[in-house]
């Protein structure tokens, strides 16, 4: 049995792990990725705030090193999901089993003036970059914004606000300073109405502006100012924006995405292609786009392969439970717990903030990383 998984990102290193740690050198696993190496997303933040180096954060592909497992460094250029042919730099590969995790592709030129006016924290070299930029601020209005839906990790904008006032506190620039946070959403996290509330609580304490049920959908560069999907304008001195979420394009191209995103049985992760499954971003699965979601799903591929190379019947189905750190700033983190797919409302659980909560985010990264690469991982490292 060959099994062929695109994306080494949260989904393709799970389901891998997983294939290897049951079956070892008795299956054939190919992982492909055109990246050298894994950097979390939440490490992105850790560098854009000089809290570490980028050379910490980044996880060598060369450290992955799995019995029955063998990485493939190259780009993906056609899938052809009905023979499980995929073609890439590096030749052509024809599978039994098609796992697709090749993740959202960002564009921050889709959003028009970004790119020449303002600044995003989503990409690797966009939240690397800001690493330089930030310390020359010198005040002023700071803009944090969502320019189109879905985008991953959900959070990340209210976190990145919460630490933004950290940053500028530090710096003695606070008092000079405006924050905002302009989001599509009602709430920073309607799946839990108490997250929400501690954000919007935390906001009110420091003083940041909350702007819901609004996307920014251009920058004016010439004017410094944020054009809003409400017809609103916002003037801004910096702006850090979430950008424009799309398959990659070979996928879009494989002709397996269905209104942008890769349709999947929610229960099972098959996709309408017999052999080929899809887990994590590339998806519309139900669940939030965040790395423990897609790690969730690669669990459950990971069983319907193994029942099929084992030849019996599988039961495991996903269920859409997936839980999620919130940075609070001042050292203190929250823990949300939701479960998607269970068929009724999602409620999520909410814990802390909490010194302590930053503790278990920090074993979070490093268990990863441990089981994944081999070798211990402080989530931070000072610079
Ligand atoms: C600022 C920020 C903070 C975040 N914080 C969190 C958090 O705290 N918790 C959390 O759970 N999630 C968080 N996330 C979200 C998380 O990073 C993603 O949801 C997660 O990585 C998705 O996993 P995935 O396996 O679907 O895709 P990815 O991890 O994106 O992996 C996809 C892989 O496919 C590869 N690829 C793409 N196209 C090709 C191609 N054509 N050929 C070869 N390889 C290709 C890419 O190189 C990549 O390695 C955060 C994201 C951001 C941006």
């Amino acid at each position: 049995m060959r099994v062929l998984v695109l994306g080494a990102g949260f989904g393709g290193l799970e389901v891998t792990t997983l294939l290897s740690e049951e079956f070892g050198e008795d299956v054939d696993v190919t992982l492909i990725d055109q990246s050298d190496g894994f950097i979390f997303g939440f490490s992105k933040l850790e560098v854009m705030w000089g809290r570490a180096l980028p050379s910490a954060v980044h996880h060598p592909y060369s450290d992955f090193v799995k019995p029955g497992v063998r990485f493939v460094r190259t780009t993906v250029r056609s899938i052809d999901p009905v023979t499980k042919r995929v073609a890439t730099d590096a030749g052509t590969f024809d599978t039994d089993i098609l796992v697709v995790a090749l993740g959202a592709d960002l564009h921050p030129s889709a959003t028009p003036g970004l790119v020449e006016g303002g600044h995003e924290f989503y990409t690797v070299a966009g939240a690397f970059a800001l690493r330089d930029v930030l310390p020359t601020f010198a005040g002023g209005r700071v803009i944090v914004a969502v320019t189109s839906t879905p985008f991953k990790c959900p959070p990340a904008p209210s976190e990145t606000a919460l630490l933004m006032h950290d940053y500028l506190t530090t710096r003695g620039l606070r008092e000079g300073c405006q924050i905002s946070v302009v989001m599509p959403m009602g709430v920073p996290i309607p799946p839990s109405p108490a997250a929400s509330d501690a954000l919007l609580v935390a906001f009110a304490e420091r003083g940041i502006e909350w702007h819901p049920n609004r996307l920014v959908r251009g920058l004016d560069p010439a004017r410094k100012v944020a054009l809003l999907s409400s017809g609103d304008e916002m003037p801004y001195d910096l702006f850090l924006g979430v950008p424009e979420h799309r398959v990659p394009l070979v996928v879009e191209e494989s002709g397996m995405a269905v209104d942008g995103w890769i349709s999947v049985n929610s229960r099972t992760l098959e996709t309408t292609f017999p052999g080929v499954y899809a887990v994590g971003d590339v998806t519309s699965v139900g669940t939030p786009k965040a790395g423990v979601f897609a790690e969730g799903q690669a669990a459950v591929v990971a069983q319907q392969i193994s029942a099929l190379v084992r030849g019996t019947t599988e039961s495991a189905r996903y269920d859409g439970h997936g839980m999620c750190y919130l940075e609070f700033g001042q050292d203190e983190v929250g823990r949300v717990d939701v479960t998607f797919l269970s068929g009724e409302k999602p409620i999520g659980a909410f814990q802390g903030p909490s010194p302590s909560l930053a503790a278990d985010k920090a074993e979070f990264g490093s268990s990863r990383i441990q089981r994944w690469f081999g070798r211990t991982w402080p989530v931070t490292s000072s610079v």
